[in-house]
């Protein structure tokens, strides 16, 4: 089986496991844990911020960010296909209470006109708007890069405004890898930062939250009420700083991959690659082919291809440590057959 459902499917590699195995641990409750403090360490060098906190997932990580920078009847101002909005449960409406101020970007893009527009001050009728949230890589929006002139652009109105800042950068690797421009860099403009370690980074569990530390300080006490507080949590954080020296430089690997799949799949007509192909994904309409996403999903299943279904006729084949270039060229093949079936 072929699995492009998602870059979440990798598996700790046996030196990943290894490192996780031999990882000191203590209390991390109590600020105990050396692995724990160490990758928080990292993590906010590496983010270019005061500190770092330690999550069992960006979902918690970004609803902490959500709480953090705001009370509730809020508005926040976000993408209209991004993973805040559309893929935590309405996590942003039970625990921040924030109403949305939804902007259809160009692939999960915006401009900072488009943010202006829906700034609106505190008044007798509307929801003052205090945070503005963006997404890098975006995921919904076909593994897309955000420029760092964009970001810094819609961040400068943000601010001028009064608003706090939040990247959902559980795929900022992707992006830093792609364009060369340091991680640093893209969050400086943000007041917090989630970065998630379990997407192409491969690691089994985990995300962190950087931003100043008073912001941190903040974000531990949510820890705590959200459950997201471990023990020996450790053994997780050594598979994160493993990563983190191991598995960045390779995300290159599946840029190619999702590049090679990008053209193979090109050469079949009824298909409607989406393009340009800037990171690890690749999604591709399917109107022409007369099929749905879900009737497309079964064949290539059967024909031993894992693809995710994201929309009626939109597939999303994403690359990562656990496919091969021969993979890739397996996969267009499948996709030719399973179009062939009568
Ligand atoms: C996967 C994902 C998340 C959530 O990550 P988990 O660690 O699985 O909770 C958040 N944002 C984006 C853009 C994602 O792709």
């Amino acid at each position: 089986m072929i699995d492009l459902y998602s870059d979440t499917v990798t598996r700790p590699t046996p030196a990943m496991r290894r490192a996780m195995a031999e990882a000191e641990v203590g209390d991390e409750q109590r600020n105990e844990d050396p692995t724990t403090n160490a990758l928080q360490k990292r993590v906010a060098e590496l983010l270019g911020k005061e500190a770092s906190i330690f999550l069992p997932s960006a979902t918690m990580a970004n609803a902490i960010a959500c709480r953090l920078h705001t009370q509730p009847g809020e508005a926040v101002i976000l993408d209209a296909r991004c993973h805040i909005l559309n893929s935590e449960t309405g996590g942003l409406a039970v625990h921040s209470h924030l109403v949305p101020r939804i902007i259809d970007g160009d692939r999960g893009r915006f401009t900072a006109e488009q943010v202006e527009e829906l700034i609106t001050p505190a008044g007798h009728y509307r929801p003052k708007t205090t945070l503005l949230t963006c997404e890098q890589t975006h995921n919904a929006g076909g593994g897309s890069i955000w420029k760092l002139e964009q970001l810094q652009a819609v961040c400068a109105v943000a601010r001028e405004h009064g608003l706090k800042t939040h990247l959902d950068g559980s795929r900022l690797m992707n992006a830093v890898v792609a364009t060369g421009i340091s991680a640093a860099d893209y969050c400086a403009t943000f007041d917090t930062v989630t970065l998630c370690l379990s997407k192409g980074l491969g690691c089994p569990v985990g995300a962190l939250l950087a931003g100043t530390a008073e912001t941190i300080a903040r974000a531990r006490t949510l820890k705590q009420q959200f459950g997201g507080a471990m023990r020996q949590s450790g053994i997780l954080a050594a598979a994160g700083l493993y990563a983190l020296e191991h598995h960045v430089d390779r995300l290159a690997e599946d840029h190619n991959n999702a590049r090679r799949l990008a053209d193979g799949l090109s050469t079949i007509p009824q298909l409607d690659v989406e393009r340009p192909v800037e990171t690890n994904m690749v999604f591709v309409g399917l109107q022409r082919t007369g099929l749905t996403a879900a009737e497309m999903g079964a064949r290539l299943r059967r024909l031993g291809l894992i693809a995710s279904q994201p929309g009626r006729y939109r597939l999303r084949f994403v690359t990562h440590y656990d496919v091969t270039a021969d993979d890739v060229d397996r996969a267009v093949r499948i996709m030719r057959d399973a179009l062939s079936i009568p």
